[in-house]
């Protein structure tokens, strides 16, 4: 065995993977180690030819009018909010009593879900001898079923999203006898078929979705696991990240429910788990202020409960300016402090400039992305009493010093903004100057006098406060 297989295997046993190899044929034992899967849970059964592709080996006499043209189409209601639903719609023909509207199963609910349904319901559901033309106006689902399928099963799914609707989509393909063919047609451009389909998918939405995934096939026809020859180190960490499950943090998962919350009873939506977690890391937010979020929702900050366990340091725990035991629910939302009370007035006014309705402060609003640079702003403050002056109220920041921390923390947050937009320096991460003109204007000083490209210039400030 080569020193480098020594070592993955070495890996791979410390880290608690087994490498399945399955018995080789004679054709493939040339290829070595090709073969070798890794992350699979389950060893394959054998690894000939016909196992890699079952529908290499049909020779079936094809008469051209013997084929069947079918059109698909998807669609998510609320996409990317809790209460999303998918569905598809298969269309055969005019007043073809096969024609059908679907409500997609599963616990993943979005456009490309109800895409990639309705073509494994079709692979699953039509005579298997029948030649198909499925017509669908999704890329996404024509391309990784055709183009990048070979590297997805490959690369052992990492890191690709719906992969296990891909996963049997494509193992029940493989299970027809007869050619099946996929083509994509532009979407709304007065095509029949996709017109007939899309109407069909309006009225998936009435229907029960089916109590599970029975379009999944038996297992065997699902390649598992990743080839090792087509690995990188990247690759292999992806995948070892992947699968070790990250541990559940109750405290946090109650966060994320406040969050969403908050969220639905200002929008009327409720956004995925995903969604609240990717708009902390979303890169209009700067890094200091993703990790103050990232950690005030793990309850990873020292404050309240925390300082009861450090001897001498018991009476922290409580909140000096109102005597209740702290939590960053109080130090944000609750609190007498001059620097609670100033920053949130400072930030209504601006929003108001703004025209928009100042919303009602609750713990959800405050962690939203919105307002969470004063969040930190207070936090900051709170820290510096607590720590730095020792609860010294003769030394506690005066109204005035408040305001400038504020403008400060707004200018820096302004400049900021204004640098960005330089796409030469920034290339694809460059923000669009017009949000930054629309974000900032009727707050910024003088902005009369100012020019329209203002945000080229250095020394633009805040006019509040
Ligand atoms: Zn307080």
């Amino acid at each position: 065995m080569p020193k480098y297989l020594r070592e993955i295997f070495k890996a791979a046993t410390k880290y608690g993977f087994t490498i399945h190899t399955g018995p080789i044929s004679q054709h493939l034992k040339g290829q070595m180690p090709a073969w070798h899967n890794i992350f699979s849970t389950k060893p394959r059964l054998d690894n000939l030819p016909q196992s890699q592709c079952p529908r290499s080996t049909h020779k079936i006499q094809l008469l051209e009018d013997s084929w069947l043209t079918i059109y698909t189409d998807g669609s998510c209601l609320e996409n990317g909010t809790d209460e999303a639903k998918c569905r598809s719609g298969i269309w055969f023909g005019q007043g073809d009593p096969r024609n059908t509207a679907l409500h997609c199963p599963g616990p993943t609910q979005s456009n490309q879900v109800g895409e990639l349904y309705a073509i494994a319901w079709i692979a699953k559901t039509t005579d298997k001898h029948t030649p198909l033309r499925i017509k669908s106006d999704s890329k996404y689902v024509i391309n990784g079923l055709t183009t990048y399928l070979q590297e997805w099963e490959d690369h052992g799914w990492i890191g690709i999203n719906n992969k296990e609707l891909f996963q049997a989509t494509a193992a029940v393909l493989r299970l027809r006898e007869a050619p099946t063919v996929l083509l994509w047609v532009k979407g709304h451009a007065g095509d029949i078929g996709n017109e007939e389909a899309d109407k069909l998918v309006k009225e998936g939405a009435n229907k029960t979705p089916p109590d599970n995934n029975d379009i999944v096939p038996n297992d065997n026809t699902i390649l598992l696991g990743a080839k090792l020859c087509t690995m990188t180190q990247a690759k292999l960490y992806k995948g070892i990240k992947a699968s070790k499950q990250t541990p559940f943090c109750c405290k946090a998962m109650i966060n994320v429910e406040r969050i969403k919350c908050s969220i639905k009873e200002l929008t009327g939506h409720t956004p995925q788990d995903s969604a609240v977690w990717k708009s902390i890391h979303n890169k209009d937010i700067s890094h200091n202020i993703c990790s103050y979020l990232w950690k005030t929702i793990h309850h990873a900050y020292k404050c309240g409960e925390w300082w009861q366990q450090i001897p001498g340091y018991e009476h922290r725990a409580d909140c000096p300016q109102c005597q209740v035991p702290e939590s960053m629910e109080h130090i944000l939302l609750e609190c007498d402090s001059n620097a609670r009370t100033i920053i949130w007035k400072l930030a209504q006014q601006m929003w108001e400039l703004k025209g928009e309705e100042w919303p009602d402060l609750s713990w959800g609003t405050v962690l939203g992305i919105i307002i969470s640079e004063f969040a930190h702003l207070i936090w900051k403050l709170r820290c510096e009493r607590c720590i730095e002056y020792e609860d010294n109220a003769d030394k506690f920041h005066s109204p005035l010093e408040i305001k400038r921390r504020w403008l400060g923390t707004m200018n820096r947050r302004l400049a900021l903004d204004c640098t960005l937009t330089n796409s030469h320096k920034y290339g694809k991460r460059a923000i669009n100057k017009h949000l930054v003109i629309t974000t900032w204007s009727q707050i910024i000083k003088d902005e009369r006098s100012l020019p329209k490209d203002w945000f080229k210039q250095s020394g633009v400030l805040v006019g509040i406060g």
